[in-house]
C-alpha cells in the first residue's frame, strides 16, 4: 500500500523523498549531504554560499529559537541564552563536566551529580538531545528546502571514541528532530568513504585519520579490508582546534598593543571583534603570507611566520597524540598507507605540513576538510539506500549473539555493544557418550535463558566420531561482518567434521523491540541469575553423575561392597536433589558425594598407574 501526503497547509500533493542524507553533527559547525547524480554533495544555505551551519542555538527573547549563523552573533552579548558546543556535553553526567564548567558560557545543570547534565535557559531546561536535535532540524529544513521535498531518513556521524551512551544520544537527538536514524558512523570511517577508501571490496589498507576542527582533535587508526572499517586505536584531545589558534593570535596582539579588556558591554564588543579579526587572520594565512586589519582603529597586523610560532607548540601536542594511537595499535609510520586530513583546521599549512613530516608521506586533502565527513556520510546513506550493494557498515552490535547450552541457558559468544566486524569462539564438548550430532541453537538478546531472547536459527553438526562424553573437542565461531550477518561455524577438531550456517541478525527487528529486550532483561536480572545458577547447578550435577556412573563400573574391582554402596546412595540422593528446585541442595548433595568418592578416585588412580608402570594392561 502506497501513502499519498498531502500538506494540509496548501492543499498540495506533498513529495516524499526516498533521499537518505548523510549529516556530520559536529562541535562547531554541522552540515548535510546527500548523493548527487553519483556525487557526494553537501547543502548550501539560501544565498547558495555556506554549507555549514554553525553548531550555535539562541533562545531569543520571544521564545524563539535561532540556530547556525544567525545564533553566532549573540555568543558575546547573550551568552547565557546562546548554546555552543552542545556535542561536548551529549551522554555525559554532570559529574563527568563538572571540571569544565568554566569553558561553558551558559549554565550546566547540577542538581544531580549522577544524572545527565541538562542546559538551563532562563527557567527552563534542555537536555543536549533536546539542543542537538534542534541544530538536526535546522539541516533537516536546509535540505527539504534544497530537494522541495520531506526528508526523514539519515546516517549520522559520531567520533570513533563516542561511547554506547553518546551514539544513543546522537540517535535520539536524529528521532526528536523527525529523523529515521538509519545508521551512526564514525567520522573517520566517512572521512575515509569520501576518498573511496572501503569502496573496493578487493582493496586492504591502513590509514590514519586526522581530523582537527574548532574545538577538539583526534587521530584514528583504521585498517581497512573488504568493505570492513576496524577501528584499530584513537587518541585526541577533547580541548584543543582552531579555537585555541585564534586564542593565541588575540594573546599576542592583546600583549602587542598593551589591550585590557573592561568588564562592560564595550569590552564585551572589542574581545569579539578581536576574536573575529584573529580567525579572519588564521584564515587568511591558510593561503597567504600576511594579515592585516583594523579593530576600532587599532592596526593588527600578522605574518604567516609568527602565526607559526604561536601555534607550533599547539601542533606538537597533535603530533604527540598520533604517535600514542600509532603505538597503540602496534604500528609504526611505514605501517600507514593513507593520512586523510579532516576538519577546518587541517587547511593551516603549517598542520598540513607537520603531519606529512611525520608520517613521510604526503596526506589526503583534496575533499574539503570541513565537508569530507558529510560527504562520506551521504555515500553510506546512498549504500544503504540500496544504489550500491557492496558495501554497508554496522557500528556495534546492539544485542548479545549466543548459543544454547545445556537446560536452555544462554551462552553469550559475542557481547551486546561489541565493534563490528567482530569474531569470537569458544569450546564446547558432548554431554552424552557416543553422541554424534550436536545442535546449534543461536540466539540474540540478554536474558539468560533462552526462551527468553530472540532465535535467529539453528543447525546440527552431524558426524561426530562416537566418543565418550566430555572428549569431543567442538568449537563455535562466530564472525559477525559489518553488514549484522553472522555466521555461526562449529566444528569439531579430533575428526575436522563441520557445519555453518549464516544468519541475519538486524533482520526484521525495530529500535524498539531492540529497546525492549535491553529493559525485560534489566527488569528480570535477579530472577534470571536464579534460574541461571539453578541450572548451572543441575548442569554440574548431571556431570558428576555420568563420571560417577562409570567409575562404579569401570573400577568396581577395586572398591569395596561397602564404598560402591555408599556411593550408590549418594548418587541416588544427588539425581533427587536434580529433579527438585533448590540448587543449594544440588550442592550440598554434589559435595557429599565428591567427599566421598575423591580419596577413592585417588586410591584407583594410584593402582592403575602402577599396574600402568609395572606394564600389565589394566
Ligand atoms: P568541528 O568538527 O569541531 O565542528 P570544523 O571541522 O568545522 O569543526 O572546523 C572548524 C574550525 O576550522 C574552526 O576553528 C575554523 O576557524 C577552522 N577553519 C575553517 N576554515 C579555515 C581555514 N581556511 N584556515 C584555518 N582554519 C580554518
Ligand atoms: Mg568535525
Amino acid at each position: 500500500m502506497a501513502r499519498i501526503p498531502i500538506n494540509l497547509s496548501t492543499g498540495k500533493l506533498e513529495q516524499a523523498s526516498n533521499i537518505i542524507v548523510g549529516i556530520d553533527l559536529g562541535t562547531t559547525n554541522s552540515l548535510v549531504a546527500y548523493l548527487k547524480e553519483g556525487k557526494a554533495r553537501a547543502v548550501s544555505d539560501e544565498a547558495g554560499k555556506n554549507s555549514l551551519v554553525p553548531s550555535i542555538v539562541h533562545f531569543a527573547q520571544d521564545e524563539r529559537v535561532v540556530v547556525g549563523e544567525k545564533a553566532r552573533a549573540f555568543l558575546t552579548t547573550e551568552p547565557q541564552n546562546t548554546i555552543y558546543s552542545v556535542k561536548r556535553l551529549m551522554g555525559k553526567s554532570y559529574k563527568d563536566m563538572e571540571e569544565h564548567q568554566q569553558y561553558f558560557g551558559y549554565k550546566i545543570i547540577d542538581e544531580d551529580t549522577e544524572s545527565l547534565v541538562k542546559v538551563r535557559v532562563k527557567d527552563k531546561f534542555y537536555t543536549p538531545i533536546e539542543l542537538s536535535a534542534m541544530i538536526l532540524k535546522e539541516l533537516k529544513q536546509r535540505i527539504e528546502r534544497d530537494l522541495k521535498a520531506s526528508v526523514s531518513k539519515a546516517v549520522i556521524t559520531v567520533p570513533a571514541y563516542f561511547n554506547d551512551a553518546q551514539r544513543q544520544a546522537t540517535r535520539d537527538a536524529g528521532k526528536l528532530a523527525g529523523l529515521d536514524v538509519l545508521r551512526i558512523i564514525n567520522e573517520p570511517t566517512a572521512a575515509s568513504l569520501a576518498y573511496g577508501i572501503g569502496l573496493d571490496m578487493d582493496a586492504s589498507s591502513t590509514i590514519a585519520v586526522y581530523d582537527l576542527g574548532g574545538g577538539t582533535f583526534d587521530i584514528s587508526i583504521l585498517h581497512i579490508e573488504q568493505g570492513i572499517f576496524e577501528v584499530l586505536s584513537t587518541h585526541g584531545d577533547t580541548f584543543l582546534g582552531g579555537d585555541d589558534f585564534d586564542k593565541a593570535i588575540v594573546d599576542y596582539w592583546m600583549e602587542e598593543h598593551g589591550f585590557n579588556f573592561e568588564e562592560n558591554e564595550q569590552g564585551k564588543r572589542f574581545q569579539q571583534a578581536l576574536r573575529l579579526a584573529a580567525e579572519q587572520a588564521k584564515k587568511t594565512l591558510s593561503t597567504r603570507d600576511d594579515f592585516q586589519t583594523t579593530v576600532a582603529a587599532y592596526t593588527c597586523k600578522l605574518t604567516k611566520e609568527q602565526f607559526n610560532a604561536l601555534i607550533q607548540p599547539l601542533v606538537e601536542r597533535t603530533l604527540q597524540s598520533c604517535k600514542q594511537a600509532l603505538k597503540d595499535a602496534k604500528l609504526t609510520v611505514d605501517d600507514i598507507d593513507n593520512v586523510v586530513m579532516v576538519g577546518g583546521s587541517t587547511r593551516v599549512p603549517l598542520v598540513k605540513e607537520s603531519v606529512a613530516a611525520l608520517f613521510g608521506k604526503p596526506v589526503f586533502d583534496e575533499v574539503n576538510p570541513d565537508e569530507v565527513v558529510a560527504l562520506g556520510a551521504a555515500i553510506q546513506a546512498d549504500v544503504l539506500a540500496g544504489n550500491n550493494k557492496d558495501i554497508l557498515l554496522l557500528d556495534v552490535t546492539p544485542l548479545s549473539l549466543g548459543i544454547e547450552t545445556m537446560g536452555g541457558l544462554m551462552d553469550v559468544i559475542i557481547p551486546r555493544n561489541s565493534k563490528v566486524p567482530s569474531k569470537a569462539g569458544r569450546q564446547y564438548t558432548t554431554s552424552v557418550d557416543g553422541q554424534t550430532r550436536l545442535k546449534v541453537a543461536v540466539f540474540q538478546g540478554e536474558r539468560d535463558l533462552v526462551k527468553d531472547n530472540r532465535k535467529l536459527g539453528e543447525f546440527i553438526l552431524e558426524g561426530i566420531p562416537p566418543m565418550p562424553a566430555g572428549l569431543p573437542k567442538i568449537e563455535i565461531q562466530f564472525i559477525l561482518d559489518a553488514d549484522g550477518i553472522l555466521q555461526v561455524k562449529a566444528k569439531e577438531l579430533r575428526s575436522g567434521v563441520e557445519q555453518s550456517i549464516k544468519v541475519r541478525s538486524t533482520y526484521g527487528i525495530s529500535e524498539e523491540e531492540m529497546a525492549k529486550m535491553l529493559i525485560d532483561s534489566i527488569q528480570n536480572a535477579k530472577q534470571d541469575m536464579e534460574v541461571r545458577s539453578l541450572l548451572e547447578a543441575r548442569n554440574e550435577a548431571n556431570n558428576i553423575l555420568l563420571s560417577a556412573d562409570k567409575f562404579l563400573t569401570q573400577n568396581a574391582a577395586l572398591l569395596s561392597e561397602e564404598e560402591i554402596t555408599k556411593t550408590k546412595e549418594l548418587t541416588n540422593l544427588l539425581r533427587i536433589a536434580t529433579e527438585e528446585t533448590d540448587k543449594d541442595s544440588i550442592n550440598a548433595a554434589m559435595d557429599n558425594l565428591n567427599e566421598f568418592t575423591n580419596p577413592l578416585a585417588h586410591r584407583v588412580m594410584d593402582v592403575n598407574i602402577k599396574e600402568a608402570l609395572s606394564g600389565k594392561k589394566v
